[in-house]
């Protein structure tokens, strides 16, 4: 049972989150946490509403890894708020949807526990958390045309939340991306972007843009970002918000060098900073939630086809440190997948500060009517609105595993106006400082920026010629855009006949690079029901769990809704707490230098 959280009571003071560079007050505690993302947080949160004393070590300076980057969708179907909200859901509809959209045998079991508990999870997280969700009533399933899909409701995104809530623990809440602020800091709600983008031509969106403003400077006076939060960035706010509530420890910029090992069950982790080394007995178990292998060059190699490169859209904590350390104390990966990691594609720039750039195109342009995506060939080869995983898998099939090939997204001025084009806003005035830099491609028609990007002119003009001629009508019998409700949801709802599709005819013409980019890692630590680590045999290793990308993926690599990543890496992550707090400590700790380090 889980220890009284008064869920009223705000986090207005600050407690003890440990900076870097100092060692944790206790050597011992119930459960070491490495990892400070959704799947780590979550564990960390459960375990210590369960009673449990919890260490937190996150290797960078800041809580919230890819999660506070992400959309913070939540994909768990069944869930109480669906049924709430009047959304149609059925057991049997969310085991069937599954069945056809992750057909694989592998891991059925673990999709089994994740339908049964995946409600479960949200409903204790609410009640013993600051974590608060919401649906998102229309926001289909990314195949909607199989079995069991619904239209919406099996997404949850976190509530709005009030960084200012956090006390000076803010600033140690990794900031969004950039590119998905306005204002040099002012993050933006779904429901207020149709207001942004009326301003001055709607009383009510104005005055609504004007508040929204406002309520931001005022913030800006003492905060150096806007503290009013959404999407993951929110959903790892309010984690991060639970940890404090719970006074528990968490150790910044450290690393975790090695698990330890006794008597074939993990006794403890092995710490490293500035500092020295230490080991930190952990007398229930440790808990890998460091966020998969996104970043980590020689995983990629042996895992990604080679078509994939090296562009990531993920934080760049996740390393695979976490499946480097399971790996030496005996735990096996998981390589039966679809997919080794989730896809996007992505455009690639130089912030103003020198920093590179990665923008994923998910939902904001691909699927917006009067923009096409061409191969090196000047070639369509994917309906640009399929969902953004299977968008790359299109890119990787077109590129029969070459390296580098090159892919453009097409458009014409009146869609870069309306809608945008990666990091390029509608409405953007001057667009000469994209184009100096070599970002975006101009050229007064079809023919000169086929010269340009280095394609057979020929081609590009028979393709946006063919495209066109259907377009026009709002057909597109080549890849059929805009026939599911998927697609449509991610069309202009205002473009009339068809939300996905438009000429490309208004010159200047534009094109911008787009390379095959991953979300996350979807190969990883093979677990059971109870997120305990497997070995090769398929035994589990006793006190080592894992959860978030650390964690094979449940869906095998297959992409089937918004949140299949997040969704497990909560639900995995509440087993884990619950799990650590039934079993019994008989892992105790041995005595001070009696502990077997692992390679
Ligand atoms: C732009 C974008 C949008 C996305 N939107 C969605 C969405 O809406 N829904 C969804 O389901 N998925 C989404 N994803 C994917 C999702 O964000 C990730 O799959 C998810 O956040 C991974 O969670 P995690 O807890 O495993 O890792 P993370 O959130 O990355 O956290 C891992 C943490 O571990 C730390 N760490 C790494 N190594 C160590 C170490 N050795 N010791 C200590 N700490 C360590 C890292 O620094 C990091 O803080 C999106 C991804 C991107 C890039």
């Amino acid at each position: 049972m889980a220890k009284t959280f008064d869920v009223s009571c705000i986090v207005t003071r600050v407690v003890s989150d440990v900076a870097s560079g100092m060692m944790p007050a206790s050597d011992a505690y119930d459960v070491v946490v490495i990892g400070a993302g959704a799947g780590g947080m979550t564990a960390a949160a459960v375990a210590a509403a369960e009673g449990l004393s919890v260490l937190v070590i996150e290797k960078t300076e800041f809580i919230g890894g890819t999660t506070s980057w992400s959309g913070g969708m939540v994909w768990i179907p069944v869930n109480a708020k669906m049924k709430q909200a009047s959304l149609p859901d059925s057991p049997s509809d969310a085991a069937n949807y599954l069945a056809s959209t992750v057909p694989e045998t592998e891991n059925a079991d673990l999709r089994d526990c994740f339908l049964s508990r995946g409600p479960e999870a949200v409903e204790y997280l609410e009640a013993n958390t600051e974590v608060r969700l919401q649906p998102v009533k229309a926001y289909p399933d990314y195949y909607p045309e199989r079995p069991g899909a619904t239209a919406g409701g099996r997404v949850l995104e976190p509530v709005t939340f009030d960084g200012a809530r956090l006390g000076t623990s803010f600033k140690r809440l990794r900031p969004p991306l950039p590119e998905f602020t306005v204002l040099g800091g002012m993050m933006v709600n779904r429901l207020d972007i149709p207001h942004l983008r009326k301003f001055g031509r709607s009383f009510r969106s104005t005055l609504r843009a004007m508040r929204l403003v406002s309520q931001y400077g005022l913030q800006r006076l003492r905060a150096p970002r806007g503290t009013t939060l959404h999407l993951g960035n929110a959903l790892a706010a309010r984690l991060y918000a639970s940890l404090l509530a719970r006074n528990i420890e968490i150790l910044f910029g450290t690393s975790v060098e090695h698990l330890l090992v006794e008597e074939d069950a993990v006794r403890g982790v092995g710490i490293a900073d500035s500092s020295g080394s230490k080991p930190i007995v952990a007398r229930k178990g440790v808990v890998l939630a460091t966020g998969g292998f996104s970043h980590d060059q020689n995983l990629r190699e042996r895992y990604f086809p080679s078509a994939a490169g090296s562009v990531s859209a993920a934080s760049p904590g996740g390393s695979g440190d976490g499946l480097r350390i399971a790996i030496a104390a005996g735990a096996s990966v998981g390589t039966a997948v679809a997919s080794p990691a989730y896809w996007v594609p992505a455009s690639r720039f130089q912030r103003a500060d020198g920093s590179q750039g990665v923008f994923p195109h998910t939902v904001t342009d691909r699927a917006k009517p009067g923009v096409i995506a061409v191969n090196s060939s000047g070639k369509r080869f994917v309906n640009e609105a399929v969902s953004y995983h299977e968008f790359v898998l299109a890119m990787l099939r077109d590129g029969n595993d070459t390296t580098n090939r090159s892919f453009y997204l097409v458009c014409d001025r009146h869609f870069l106006w309306t809608y945008g084009l990666g990091r390029i806003r509608p409405f953007t005035l001057r667009l000469g400082r994209y184009v100096r830099r070599g970002e975006l491609i101009e050229a007064p028609s079809i023919e000169a920026l086929a010269d340009l990007i280095g394609v057979e002119k020929s081609s590009l003009s028979t393709t946006v010629d063919k495209y066109n001629a259907h377009a026009r009508m709002g057909l597109d019998p080549e890849f059929g855009r805009g026939t599911t409700i998927y697609q449509r949801h991610l069309g202009d709802a205002g473009h009339w006949p068809n939300p996905c599709v438009a000429p490309i005819e208004q010159p200047p013409f534009y094109a911008l690079g787009i390379y095959p980019a991953d979300l996350g890692t979807a190969i990883g630590l093979r677990t059971d029901c109870h997120a305990r680590v497997l070995r090769k045999n398929g035994t589990a290793i006793a006190g080592l769990y894992a959860c978030g990308n650390d964690m094979g993926s449940i869906m095998n690599g297959n992409y089937p809704g918004p949140g299949i990543t997040l969704g497990p890496a909560l639900t995995f992550g509440y087993i884990a707490g619950r799990h650590l707090a039934e079993i019994s400590s008989d892992a105790r700790p041995r005595e001070k230098g009696q502990e077997r380090r692992q390679a």
